[in-house]
């Protein structure tokens, strides 16, 4: 297997006022983490800046305007109750998608088998037209549709497993049976959406978790809700918002999931992306505020991308 890791310096430059969880020490933890000799295979690229057009696919022209034209000389600009941009804010979410984008490249070339970007601002937040919850561009909504525009596949379906719900990517695909959404997080809990009820054409899939659910509720959904969908799906392109703030030492929520979950869930996952998209997986991080927590969960889930 050749797994490749996309970061990038400028994602350390998007700074958010003291105090914030999504602060630059979580990419530091993890990249602390996966410098480890284990890791020693990762085949390391630095992230290529986005391009306009794909940031297109998922936003219009005046979304990527506003954005540019808050960006502040200094200090911080205030997106929404708790979203912000700094000067480097604007160039380190392009980046994001750029290296996004360039992950689904990899794995349509064959360069790579399946990537992990790890980036920052996280994207599964932004909506359409509104950027919230700490993200700025929708990366993996972004990266679906590159996947389609640019190699021709039909169907993409995007995993979720933040454990706040992305009703970013469900708002974007909410009409677009060409891309499934599915995504397991805590409920009641930020953002407020992801009822089971919230089914778009057919192709959103919630799996809502209660406050104090664990390892059993987790599998269980995968296994009763997230799974099923997909193999009945059969998309050309799996495609993971990997958040790790379900972990149990996560400060935002009250799921209490251990490092063992986020191996098992990606051995799964790799399953479906070989039977159905040759093995194509694309890994994006979202969320996750406990250091620790973060970077050994990230550890468990790159370490098993890397074995197959
Ligand atoms: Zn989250």
């Amino acid at each position: 297997m050749v797994t490749r890791l996309y970061s990038h310096p400028i994602y350390l430059d998007h700074l958010t006022a003291p105090g914030h969880p999504e602060r630059p020490d979580r990419l530091r933890a993890i990249a602390k983490v996966l410098d480890d000799e284990a890791f020693a295979a990762l085949d390391r690229v630095q992230a290529p800046e986005g391009r306009r057009e794909a940031i297109l696919l998922a936003h219009p022209a005046s979304y990527v305007d506003q954005l540019e034209a808050a960006v502040p000389a200094e200090g911080l600009a205030r997106i929404d109750a708790d979203t912000t941009m700094s000067p480097k804010s604007f160039v380190a979410a392009m980046t994001a998608v750029g290296a996004a984008t360039a992950a689904v490249d990899d794995v349509f070339s064959g360069v790579a088998d399946n990537v992990f970007v790890a980036s920052r601002p996280p994207g599964h937040h932004a909506e359409r037209v509104t950027a919230m919850g700490f993200c700025l561009f929708n990366n993996a909504a972004i990266a679906a549709r590159h996947a389609q525009r640019t190699h021709g596949v039909e169907r993409v379906s995007i995993i979720d497993w933040d454990v706040h719900h992305g009703n970013g990517t469900q708002d974007i695909f909410w009409t677009d049976p060409s891309v499934q959404y599915l995504s397991t997080h805590q409920m009641p809990l930020y953002p407020g959406t992801g009822a089971k009820s919230e089914t778009g054409v057919g192709n959103i899939i919630n799996a809502p978790l209660a406050p104090n659910d664990g390892s059993d509720a987790f599998k269980e959904a995968f296994l009763s809700r997230v799974l099923p969908a997909i193999d009945q799906f059969r998309p050309d392109l799996i495609i993971i918002s990997a958040g790790f703030d379900a972990h149990h030492r996560d400060p935002l929520a009250q799921i209490n999931l251990v490092e063992a979950d986020f191996d098992w869930a990606t051995a799964e996952l790799m399953d479906r992306a070989g039977r159905f998209a040759k093995g194509r997986l694309v890994s994006l991080l979202e969320g996750g505020y406990d250091l620790q927590g973060l970077s050994t969960s990230v550890a468990a889930h790159v370490k098993r991308l890397m074995k197959g």
